[in-house]
């Protein structure tokens, strides 16, 4: 079928392929259509009459040819796997030699909704706020009150989910009694804490513990769509994809949204705000349930990526940022609020209290720059605290997969003991605490101070033991080496 012609040249190597010849008869191949040249529009198939079609035009031809009455087995299909999502809502007739196969070799597979009739999970599935604190406790130090308000609220948030399955398919078509009529709001969930306190961590945990699919986006790079940046729906996309392209799984998962300060409305802006106050309201319908058209197996939508319906009605979102200055914000109108002479006092109280941002309301968060709209579809408010220097160790040992011992078991493969004595670990936490990116530099630090250790110790098969020092850290002294036997 492929008309010499017709070959394709390689656009790099048109000049070189045609001198070679000799023969400036070589010509790419332009869609029939829309005169596109194979190199812009991807490959093309032939069609009888040489007629050569890009994949868009393809898919549009499709279209409309259902239904009349072309005979298709003159037309070569043996090209159409090289055309990825090629939607063929038609299936040829006929067993001749030229029936055409149709195999699409790169379509996504998307795994559809059953139609259930009764609820997606037994309320006895859903583990109480309790048990999920608890296995919570095993992994995220410190951060009590955080870990009870997400417990709770995602024990509620699984009830409501529970309880609006009951109402769309009420056992034996019962009537739904009056208390059936009383509708659980959503409670998704704003988590405000300094960098590194555990926010992403804490939801990754939760998600892992629930056994639910997690996606993390970041509000940074979402845009109003239209714009340059991540459309909206992407975040419900990433969604699907944790969840391995099960609607009805992902329906039931949870998103973050890290970084979520950064959408506050921009102050004194005479410009269009795309990255801001925009995002916030296109956030709002995602956030209080509504359907969405989203692409399968990528975050843009184009003509080549399928796309599928998925609900967001329950999924649970919780939003998290770092809002600087907030404590600001809240002292401010603290101050303002107490009464008239002993305003100094107070303010110089306000200004110590490490706890301050337990206090933030709803005011605090407007006057930050978010709209109200957004803050009514996150009713539940969740502070996260700044790690003192005891919980940096804590977390250094005392998780289920505290790093260090994740290093003691590396070294335990070379069948060498590894200790840290407890005024090195103090060390580690106040050097932590001086780069105030919180936990998150606990393991830059020792992967900085460790690497010559576990470069060193293989080396020699003799060496037993090996304790890190507060003198090895300081570069003032070495580790405690002790030798086999
Ligand atoms: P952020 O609050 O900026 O989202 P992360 O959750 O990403 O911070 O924390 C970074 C890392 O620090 C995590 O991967 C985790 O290993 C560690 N970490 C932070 N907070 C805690 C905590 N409270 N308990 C245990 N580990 C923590």
């Amino acid at each position: 079928m492929e008309d010499k012609d017709q070959q394709k040249k390689q656009p790099g190597a048109q000049k070189g392929a045609a001198d070679e010849k000799g023969d400036s008869q070589e010509y790419e191949k332009i869609c029939y259509m829309c005169r596109r040249p194979e190199s812009k529009a991807g490959s093309m198939i032939v069609m009888p009459g040489d007629m050569c079609l890009c994949h868009d035009c393809m898919q549009k031809a499709f279209d409309s040819v259902m239904g009349s009455n072309l005979d298709l087995s003159k037309v070569d299909f043996s090209q159409l796997s090289q055309m990825p999502y090629m939607n063929l809502n038609f299936m040829p007739s006929g067993d001749g030699e030229n029936t055409p196969q149709m195999q699409i070799s790169r379509k996504q597979k998307i795994k559809k909704k059953k139609e259930k009739a009764g609820p997606a999970f037994d309320l006895k599935d859903i583990p109480a706020p309790h048990v999920i604190k608890r296995q919570l406790d095993e992994y995220v130090i410190g951060q009590e009150r955080a870990k009870k308000v997400v417990s709770v609220a995602v024990y509620n948030h699984y009830k409501r989910v529970y309880a609006e399955s009951l109402r769309i398919s009420p056992k034996n078509g019962d009537k739904l009694s009056q208390a059936d009529e009383v509708r659980i709001e959503k409670s998704n969930i704003l988590m405000i804490g300094p960098t590194g306190s555990g926010k992403t961590y804490l939801v990754r945990t939760l998600a892992r513990l629930l056994d639910v699919p997690l996606a993390v986006a970041d509000a940074t790079s979402l845009t109003e769509a239209g714009y340059i940046g991540d459309d909206i729906e992407s975040v419900v996309s990433k969604l699907l994809s944790a969840a391995g392209n099960d609607v009805e799984r992902a329906e039931h998962g949870i998103i973050f949204i890290d970084e979520i300060d950064k959408i506050a409305k921009k102050r004194q802006t005479n410009a269009r705000d795309v990255s801001g106050e925009s995002v916030q309201q296109e956030l709002l319908k995602l956030l209080e349930g509504s359907t969405v058209e989203v692409p399968v197996g990528s975050n843009q939508k184009n003509a080549l990526t399928p796309l599928t319906t998925v609900n967001t009605d329950n999924i649970l979102f919780i939003c998290g940022g770092a809002f600087p200055d907030l404590e600001k914000i809240i002292r401010e109108r603290l101050s303002k609020t107490s009464s008239m002479g002993f305003g100094a006092e107070l303010k110089d109280k306000y200004e110590k209290d490490a706890h301050i941002l337990n206090q933030v309301a709803s005011a605090d968060l407007r006057e930050f720059g978010m709209i109200p709209e957004f803050l009514g579809r996150l009713p539940v408010t969740v502070t996260l605290e700044k790690l003192t220097k005891e919980l940096l160790v804590q977390i250094l040992k005392e998780p289920r997969n505290a790093i260090l011992k994740q290093y003691v078991k590396l070294l335990d493969m070379d069948e060498v003991k590894l200790a840290f004595d407890e005024d090195a670990l103090e060390w580690i936490a106040q050097e932590a605490l001086k780069r105030e990116t919180g936990a998150r530099a606990l393991r830059a630090i020792l992967e900085e101070y460790m690497l010559d250790i576990m470069y060193e110790i293989p080396k020699d098969p003799n060496i037993g033991s090996v304790v890190i020092t507060r003198a090895y850290l300081e570069k003032s002294g070495g580790p405690m080496i002790r030798m086999r036997g």
